[in-house]
């Protein structure tokens, strides 16, 4: 086969947008995966407001829209089993002010589906295996059905998924997965619930991990539930447990999912959650999506990142292209533009998961996510903010805001009395005294964690701001833009008091 100018291994959400947006500049692209479409993909399936929007760009929207997928327009957020609060999905700038639940097996068809049309060369049933870089051009070698393959391009973009095979062989993967959150989902029939309510749980069996109800809008829903490792290893939670468990015995599931029936297996797969990692950038490699480490640690999100890390390095890839040089040195465009749009919201994700990761002081977590809750019952705008951070469509630095903080901490009377066990538990465990297995409250490890990642996140404020602490009380921005990186700016104005973005 004659060298083509790039070659994208994995099509999934980041591999088929890189080829979508290389093939409508003219560029000659070879999409390959090893499976054959339509093919599953572990996943919660939800489409958030900044995938939709990214989604519509490539020329996807109508397609989705015809698949009459349901939109999700209200979450409810439980706790231990009780409703904590719930309202709508806030409207941000131009984004949508809803998600959709589309099955992987069907957005996955129609994004690989739609690079074809754009005038890549797909090719099903490739496993790559391996890169070797030579002069002008760089081969993927790989296994097809009839025995060894390879192909030859300018350059590779790799976004092969978590545990990238194809990362790890470049050495250029952060750490070892052993600290990855993990994720299971299963589908259910048969849902009794609102179609357009997503419902979000938390509980102190697995916090800091989640479970998650989605409706699928067929009488179904995706259900589904992530924890970090570390975390489970860490205090023995064994995250299948939990789930069959919660499944069947937490108040607010059985709510949700009445008599419900599952239909196919728990499948769970590991989500490679941001940590701030490397350039994601080689001689003639980029790397993207889940490949590159890009999952919001908060949310669990990824398809959003995917989908922009590839058109980032779409633009970056196009440029080199043009210019001839593919080197790491003008590749590296590509961090520095991952880097505007991403790197400080995942790091105050990070940091935010790193804090709450301590167990130690589950008492009092819990009682921050009740105060945060009740808050946003009160008060719109910090309703706006809040659910904005969790559905991934405000920045989650908005989250380390100074008046945010006081907002959450500054209660009515009745609520301190209606929690004065609760308050009292947080304190025991602040002092360190209520942990039979005589772990302090402040382990050495977990403070020296959370104190570098809270400078790197404070520097990162203050770059981006200039002075740190006071995004909360500025008009909410949901992303510094840089104006070459050919994504969808997203301006989040000032809220009116229903939460709505003011036009
Ligand atoms: C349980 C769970 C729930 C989640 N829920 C959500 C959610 O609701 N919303 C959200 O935004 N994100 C969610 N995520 C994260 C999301 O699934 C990922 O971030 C997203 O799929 C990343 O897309 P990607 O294209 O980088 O990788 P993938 O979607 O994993 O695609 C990688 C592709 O590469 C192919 N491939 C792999 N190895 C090779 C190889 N050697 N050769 C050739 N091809 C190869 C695979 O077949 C696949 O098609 C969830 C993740 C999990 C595990």
């Amino acid at each position: 086969m004659a060298i083509v100018d790039v070659v994208v291994v994995g099509a999934g959400p980041a591999g088929s947008a890189t080829a979508i947006s290389l093939a409508e500049r003219g560029r000659r692209v070879l999409l390959l995966d090893k499976a054959t479409f339509p093919r599953d993909k572990v996943c919660g399936d939800f489409l958030s407001p900044r995938s939709l929007a990214v989604l519509t760009e490539l020329g996807c929207g109508d397609v989705l829209r015809g698949t009459q997928p349901r939109s999700i327009r209200q979450s409810m957020i439980h706790l231990n089993g009780e409703l904590i609060s719930s309202g709508p999905v806030p409207q941000v700038g131009h984004l949508p002010g809803f998600g959709l639940v589309v099955p992987r097996v069907v957005a996955d068809e129609i994004l690989f589906r739609r690079a074809a049309a754009a005038g890549a060369e797909t090719v099903e049933g490739f496993t790559a295996t391996g890169l070797v870089a030579h002069g002008e051009r760089i081969t993927v070698h790989g296994r097809r059905a009839t025995g060894p393959a390879a192909v030859d391009a300018q350059l590779v973009v790799v976004a092969d998924g978590a545990r990238s095979r194809l990362a790890a062989g470049l050495g250029v993967a952060p750490v070892s997965g052993q600290k990855d959150p993990f994720a299971l989902r299963a589908y259910l029939r048969d849902v009794p619930c609102a179609p357009d309510t997503a419902g979000i749980f938390f509980n102190a069996d697995f916090f800091p991990g989640f479970a998650w109800v989605f409706p699928t809008g067929d009488g179904g829903a995706n259900v589904g539930m992530g924890m970090q490792m570390d975390t489970a290893r860490r205090y023995g939670i064994n995250l299948r447990d939990q789930f069959l468990r919660w499944l069947q015995d937490d108040r607010g599931a059985r709510a949700m999912l009445g008599g419900a029936r599952r239909h196919g297996r728990i499948v769970g797969w590991p989500l490679p959650a941001y940590q701030g990692v490397h350039g994601n950038c080689a001689d003639r490699v980029l790397i993207v999506g889940d490949a590159g480490w890009f999952v919001d640690p908060l949310n669990g999100e990824g398809i959003h990142t995917a989908l922009e890390s590839a058109r980032l390095a779409a633009s970056v890839a196009d440029e080199a292209l043009t210019t001839g040089d593919l080197g790491v040195g003008a590749l590296r465009a590509y961090e520095r533009r991952w880097r505007a749009r991403f790197d400080l919201d995942l790091r105050a994700s990070d940091l935010i998961v790193t804090i709450a990761q301590n167990r130690d002081l589950l008492p009092l977590w819990l009682l921050v996510l009740r105060m945060a809750a009740q808050r946003s019952m009160d008060d719109p705008h910090f309703a706006a903010t809040w659910g904005g951070i969790m559905a991934g469509v405000v920045p989650a630095h908005h989250g380390m805001s100074l008046e945010l903080a006081v907002r959450t901490v500054v209660q009515r009377p009745g609520f301190w009395l209606r929690h004065q066990g609760d308050v009292l538990d947080a304190l025991v465990a602040l002092a360190g005294r209520g942990d039979e297995r005589g772990r302090t409250a402040l382990p050495a490890g977990w403070a020296r964690d959370v104190a570098a990642k809270w400078v790197a996140a404070a520097d990162g404020l203050a770059t981006t701001y200039g002075v740190p602490w006071t995004s909360g009380s500025r008009p909410l921005r949901a992303r510094a833009d840089s104006p070459q990186d050919g994504l969808p700016t997203i301006v989040l104005g000032p809220h009116d008091r229903d939460g709505r973005a003011a036009p």
